[in-house]
Order: structure tokens, then sequence, then C-alpha cells
């Protein structure tokens, strides 16, 4: 049985979304391939009409600065993710996350749209990106339209994008500029910086045991601001917002750590997998991998 009837290779947007909603019969993007040619061939996704590979198409495959953000094609593969200047400079959770994805032939072919767009909830580019604040842009045939990134997933493996006629286009991640410091005032510098990590079996195997991001901003020895995703702590990416609330504005001492930590425990809702870890193990560990991540990317900010 074939497993699609006509491929598709868009040189534009507008095209994609044109080929996925004119098809004659069910149709889906394909980025890498790394996720979708697996569930086809292995009957987790049915047999579709036709496959519309978004890897030509231009801005999907841009990787720049602009303005105040990172605009990352969503075509981009995570290996080019992992080594450009740009993202080492303004995003080094999303570099450390894409250089454990995989083994190298995945991260040259897998792209951060296709992590993000299979809607799992300890991915490695979702869960730092979710720390990163990106906003994602989407398209149909109506136009582009921006959205909160949180905003892209309905449940795991399931994202919030009709992928039957929208694609993901890409990924504006925020450039932080704080005022510089003013020494007449007398006030600390604001640093940002943010950290990636994750506890797994070898590496290539395919999803984390766990993954944790973390973006802050430090003033002086306080947190001025935070984020921090933590994988799979949640049917979908999950921010522990509760913990963020608790720690803005505060020092970052054992203290301060361990009710940020109780915080976090108290709102996560981590995952039972058959094959990596159960929910209650997870809970066990989370606590020494975020105290690694929060203070790797404290020191990298002082
Ligand atoms: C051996 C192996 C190891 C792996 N290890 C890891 C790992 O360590 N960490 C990790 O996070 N993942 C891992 N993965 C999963 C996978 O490689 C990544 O999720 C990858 O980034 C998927 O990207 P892709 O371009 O190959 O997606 P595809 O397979 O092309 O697509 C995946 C899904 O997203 C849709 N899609 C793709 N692009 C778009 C778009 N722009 N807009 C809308 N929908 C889109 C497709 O229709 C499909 O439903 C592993 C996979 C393999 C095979």
């Amino acid at each position: 049985m074939n497993l699609w009837q006509e491929y598709k290779r868009p040189a534009s947007v507008a095209e994609a979304v044109q080929a996925l909603a004119h098809a004659p019969g069910p149709a889906l993007p394909i980025a890498g391939g790394t996720d979708l040619l697996l569930d086809l061939k292995q009957g987790r996704h049915a047999p579709v009409h036709t496959l519309v590979d978004l890897t030509s198409v231009r801005e999907m495959t841009l990787l720049e600065r602009r303005g105040d953000s990172l605009f990352i094609g969503a075509a981009v593969p995570v290996n080019r993710v992992a080594l450009d200047p740009l993202t080492a400079a303004h995003a080094q959770a999303l570099v450390e996350a894409c250089n454990l994805i995989a083994g190298p032939q995945v991260r040259n072919t897998a792209t951060l749209g296709g992590n993000v767009a299979h809607a799992r909830p300890a991915a490695d580019g979702t869960i730092a990106l979710t720390a990163l604040n990106a906003e994602a842009e989407v398209a149909n045939e109506e136009g582009n339209r921006r959205i909160p990134f949180t905003a892209l997933f309905a449940g795991p493996g399931k994202s919030a994008i009709d992928k039957t006629k929208e694609i993901i286009v890409g990924f504006h991640v925020p450039i932080t500029n704080y005022q510089p410091f003013d020494a007449a005032q007398g006030k600390s510098p604001i640093t940002t910086a943010s950290c990636f990590k994750r506890i797994m079996r070898p590496q290539g195997v395919a999803l984390p045991i766990l993954n944790c991001a973390v973006w802050l901003a430090r003033e002086g020895e306080s947190v001025k601001d935070i984020r921090i995703a933590v994988g799979p702590g949640g049917s979908t990416p999950f921010r522990a917002t509760e913990a963020e609330t608790f720690l803005r504005g505060k020092p970052l001492v054992e203290e301060t750590f361990n009710p940020t930590l109780d915080a976090l425990l108290a709102q996560a809702k981590f995952r039972d997998s058959a094959r990596r870890a159960s929910a209650d193990y997870r809970r066990h560990i989370v606590g020494g991998l975020f105290k690694d991540v929060l203070y790797t990317a404290w020191s990298r900010a002082g």
C-alpha cells in the first residue's frame, strides 16, 4: 500500500497552504520526515493523499535577526539552529536543546518546526522555545498570524493548529534589551541568560526522561524576571508559572530555591511514559535537574 499518492514541493508559504487546502484527499505538511515517515510506515498515522514538503520554502529556511527578535524559520534543521552564531548569542537554551536532539544524522534533517508541530510535551526544542517565550507565526489560506508559543498545543501529540490546512512558518524569539547600566543611579546592571539540560538514556534514542529550560534576567543578586519550562510536566509543554511568580524579585539562595521547587512540584503534572519513566520517578529527580539549570543560567547572567 502506498503511504501517499502525491508529493508536492512548494517554493512559497502561499503555495504550501494552497497545496494543503486544495489536495483531493487527506494532506499533511512534511519537513525532515524523521517523525512523520516513521508514523506512516509503522501505522501510527493513516496513509495520506498528499505530502507537502516545506523544506524548499525560502521564508521557512531563514534564521535572522528582525528588530528585537530572532526569526527562526520552521524548516531550519535543528543542527543549523545549534551552530548559528545568532542563536549562540541570543538563545543559548535553544542551542543546548538542539545539540541534544537525537544523533548527527537526525539533527541534519529534523527541523525545529517539526519538533514543535509534533506536539510532544517533552520535545527538546519545544521546551527551550517555551522558556524563551517565543511567538509562532502560523499561515493558512487567509494569511499569516502570530500566536503565543504555548497556544500551538492541544494535548500530547495533538497540535492546536489544523495541520491539514495550516503550517507553522517560523518562530520569533524575543531579544530582551534592558537599559544599560546607569552608574549615576547606582543600580546594578540587568543581564539575561538561559540554559537547557536534560536527563536521558544514551543520546540518539529519542525523547528524554526529563528536560528543563530556564531563561532569567538578573539584577545584582535578585531575579528580576524568570521563565521556567519542564518536559513532560503536563500534557502540553509546561511553564512553572507559580515558581516563576515566587522567585521574581527575590535573591537566588537556598532559602528561596526550596520554596520555588515546592511551587514547581505543586503545579507540575508529571506524565507516566511506558518506555521512559514513571511520573513518580520524574517527580523524584526534577529537583536536581531544575537546580542545575537554574544556577547555570544564574551564573551565566552574573
Ligand atoms: C532516532 C530519533 C531520535 C530522536 N531524538 C529526539 C530527541 O532527542 N529529542 C526530541 O525532541 N526529538 C527527538 N526525535 C524526534 C524528531 O526527530 C524531532 O521531533 C524532529 O525535530 C521532527 O522534525 P521533522 O522535520 O523531521 O518533522 P516531520 O517528521 O517532517 O513532521 C513531524 C510532524 O510535524 C508536522 N510538521 C512538520 N513541519 C511542520 C510545519 N512547519 N508546520 C506544521 N506542521 C509541520 C508534520 O505534518 C508531522 O505531523 C527523534 C527522532 C528519531 C527518529
